[in-house]
């Protein structure tokens, strides 16, 4: 038997026009359709629809995760600050954690993540090697003050996230928990229908080794990442590495200087030269744990500090000030070039290929050269890909120009190592009866903002377009209006539920048959039964919302064809 939900009896309120501050398709469709209300700036009120569909995710969800062996825990939300100073994160979150205090003083934030929580969990239930390994997971309630809450249920400040952690006493063992988790992803958004990539991501604050990232595209996004048009290559932005192409340096002649006034810049000097951005060499300056660095790259292209400062990291990366040219002549400000920087240490991007000539600074005001080849003139230290990613870029796998595509982040999976364990002196007792430090994975999906992306990804001009095993119910049946079709409708509901079909059913009175097919069309059920005109002769019309296909079934037919879908 499954649940006959009447509209007449329903709290919903679908409203024609988009709510004033909505930015995004799924934002717009989920008030509008009345799954959601806005309570506070990113604080999120799920009405019945909404909760309906919330439900199913989380079903998927805790499904897949009981079946790679998790074992579901519901910890609280409201933490005690030490654990977080223990780690370290109290300070590191900043602005991003709510904190709190209680009647007494004691200090409490509500928590945005719980590796600190599940490793002191792990440390007083477990004591022996024994009873490794353990996957724990929740699906709860995180709080995080974003910058920037918007787009609805996709960037909540309270949000819902299925969080898992794994435990275990050997690095294969990580290795192998992490798999799981990877494959069980997999199944979960396929079975959500969410089109996904997997791309690898750089993993930072959480300071692990390992770390990819769930991509679902979508113009809402708020993550870039790269796709391969022609092969199956797909990565974050900052984790894309361009291959370097050697040259054939000899026919360049020798380096010659040329007179450049006033051009310290990139853009004056192409101007004043009359060549492409892209024939001139950029040499940016940084300081790396305080001491100076040039770093090359194309004139035509911007540095990625991010990912120089990924590189590089623990280093310190910083831009340099005036005051560190203060005895340094070598160092003649927007005239640098790599020709003659005997003291500095010289990262190009792979770009500036062994081979390569290149106009640059020549270190002296006002003076560039030109002829100055790499492998000839100057030499590179290291190359590190540290420029922007942008669209026509070559694959790396097989050289295509790369698309640069739009996607929302719904899920991520981090081999953490023994951070937190550390930090826990998280230790069970080993084989041979020593302690054996543990070693932690820990694995995520935005459960809330799977229903956002699953809007941006299926919706219509019309509205919400949900997959089936998603959608608040398998059919909407719409009472045109008359008394005897709501009585047929009413009738084939009640079938319908029985033979253990979902079903919404708009009986309500004084709605016209045009608000309620627009309503059915907006709330996006997947398949919609009409009880209309020919409802006398026992004939409904069965469309489909995605194709719009229409067919006149009887009754028996209707309930055979939409049971059998079950
Ligand atoms: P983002 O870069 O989007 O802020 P994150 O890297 O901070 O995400 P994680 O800390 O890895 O996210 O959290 C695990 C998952 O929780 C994310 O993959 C995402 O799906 C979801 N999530 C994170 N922040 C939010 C939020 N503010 N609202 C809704 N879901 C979120
Ligand atoms: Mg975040």
């Amino acid at each position: 038997m499954a649940q006959v939900q009447r509209m007449s009896r329903l709290m919903i309120k679908t409203l024609r026009d988009d709510p004033a501050d909505a930015e995004t398709l799924n934002h717009k469709l989920l008030v509008r359709a009345g799954y959601v209300r806005r309570t506070a700036a990113g604080i999120w009120t799920w009405l019945p629809l909404g909760k309906k569909v919330l439900e199913n995710i989380t079903r998927v969800v805790r499904e897949e995760m009981d079946a790679i062996g998790g074992q579901e825990v519901l910890l609280p939300a409201l933490l005690p600050k030490e654990s977080y100073d223990a780690s370290g994160r109290y300070d590191e979150y900043g602005d991003l954690l709510f904190r709190l205090k209680d009647r007494k003083g004691a200090e409490y934030l509500l928590g945005p993540t719980h590796e600190e929580i599940f490793t002191q969990v792990v440390k007083d239930q477990i004591t022996s090697y024994k009873d490794l390994p353990v996957i724990l997971y929740q699906i709860q309630t995180k709080y995080r003050d974003e910058a920037r809450p918007r787009a609805g249920v996709l960037r909540g400040r309270e949000f819902q996230m299925k969080d898992s952690y794994s435990f275990d006493t050997t690095d294969e063992g990580l290795i192998e928990a992490y798999q799981l988790h990877r494959a069980a992803y997999i199944r979960i958004f396929e079975r959500l229908g969410l089109d996904h990539r997997i791309v690898s991501a750089v993993s930072g604050a959480m300071g692990g080794s390992a770390s990819e990232e769930f991509l679902a595209p979508a113009p809402a996004g708020e993550d870039t990442f790269v796709d391969c048009p022609a092969c199956d290559y797909a990565a974050n932005t900052e984790a894309v590495t361009f291959k370097a192409t050697p040259a054939d340096g000899s026919a360049h002649g020798p380096v010659e200087e040329l007179d450049t006034p006033d051009t310290p810049t990139i853009e004056t000097l192409a101007a004043h030269l009359g060549v492409p951005a892209s024939a001139t060499l950029k040499n940016l300056l940084v300081k790396v744990d305080g001491e100076i660095v040039a770093v090359g790259v194309p004139g035509d292209r911007e540095v990625d500090l991010g990912k120089l400062g990924e590189h590089l990291a623990p280093a310190v990366v910083e831009l340099v000030t005036a005051e560190d040219f203060e005895g340094r002549p070598d160092l003649v400000r927007g005239y640098v070039g790599p020709q003659g920087l005997e003291k500095v240490r010289y990262i190009a991007d792979p770009r500036i290929a062994p081979g390569t000539a290149w106009i640059t600074g020549a270190n002296k005001p006002g003076t560039h050269a030109k002829n100055v080849v790499c492998g000839r003139d100057f030499e590179v230290d290291d190359y590190l890909d540290v420029v922007v990613v942008e669209a026509g870029d070559p694959c790396p796998r097989c050289g295509t120009g790369l698309k640069l595509d739009r996607a929302i982040e719904i899920g991520h999976i981090f081999q953490l190592g023994r951070k937190f364990a550390d930090a826990f002196q998280l230790d069970v007792l080993g084989q041979n009866g020593k302690p054996v430090r543990v070693t932690m994975g820990s694995y995520g999906i935005g459960v809330s903002r799977a229903v956002a992306a699953l809007a941006e990804q299926t919706a219509d001009e019309q509205g919400l377009c949900w997959p089936r095993e998603i959608a608040p119910a398998d059919v909407h049946l719409v009472a045109a209006g008359k008394a005897l079709q709501t009585e047929l409708a009413l009738d084939v509901a009640e079938k319908l539920g029985a033979a253990g079909v979902r079903v919404l059913v708009d009986d309500r009175a004084g709605v016209s048959p045009g608000v309620k097919f627009t309503d059915a069309e907006l709330i996006g059920v997947p398949k919609i039964l009409v009880a209309g005109r020919r409802s006398a002769e026992g004939v409904l019309e069965l469309k489909d919302r995605r194709t719009g296909e229409r067919e006149e079934l009887t009754v028996d037919e209707a309930i055979a064809r939409l049971v059998a879908q079950g």
